[in-house]
């Protein structure tokens, strides 16, 4: 139950994390980090007292940390008191990340494989000065790969389904949100996701 996950938002209320359950607690407790709970569409930020109060009359049934002399609910998203950053990473150029991106799905006939059944593509090959770059490389399949040959898809007459693009981290990618978001995340994901997707060109 302490390994619960946490969604993690930096003082600007950003998603910038994931974190157990018991590290949330520990922010809690020493004061880095306040719980952020939403009853009716509003949001109330909680220091650890405050909640361990509101632990006490609201704890029917919901996941509790235990202790000898009381429980406190566990979080689900806690607001960072000090940090405001939203934290730069990149995503690693890596042939399972490239068929990630491309979702399994040839860049040249549309058609989804099978991972074992793809291939990566270098568009302009190397041997003509063609990059190892997210913007020169898209999954195809072994059919395609073949026709292709080491010419550019121009000298082939074939194209791509889309011009590839290098996909942008955010504090989330890791996750598989689909399947284990917390309901009471998703307000923060989109917010997130907006953010980073439009507003990381300030730094
Ligand atoms: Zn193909």
């Amino acid at each position: 139950m302490l390994n619960e996950r946490v969604l993690v938002l930096n003082r600007l209320w950003q998603a910038v994390n994931i974190c157990t359950a018991r590290r949330a607690v520990v922010l809690l407790y020493c004061g880095h980090a306040s719980v952020v709970d939403e009853k009716d569409g509003d949001y109330r930020t909680f220091e650890y007292n405050a909640w361990r109060e509101y632990s006490m009359s609201n704890a029917n049934g919901q996941e509790c940390l235990h202790s000898l002399r009381f429980k406190i609910l566990l979080p689900k998203v806690v607001l960072l008191a000090h940090y405001d950053k939203v934290p730069i990473k990149e995503i690693k150029l890596t042939r399972q990340n490239i068929y990630q991106r491309d979702r399994n799905t040839c860049q040249y006939c549309g058609k989804t494989f099978d991972r074992k059944d793809l291939n990566l593509d270098h568009i302009i090959p190397r041997d003509i000065g063609g990059t190892t770059t997210w913007t020169n490389l898209v999954c195809s399949c072994c059919e395609c790969n073949a026709r292709k040959g080491n010419r550019t898809p121009k000298q082939a007459g074939m194209h791509l389904v889309q011009k590839p693009k290098k996909p942008r981290w955010t504090p989330l990618s890791a996750y598989n949100l689909e399947s284990d978001t917390h309901h009471s995340w998703k307000k923060f994901i989109d917010v997130s996701h907006w953010n980073v997707d439009f507003g990381d060109e300030e730094e």
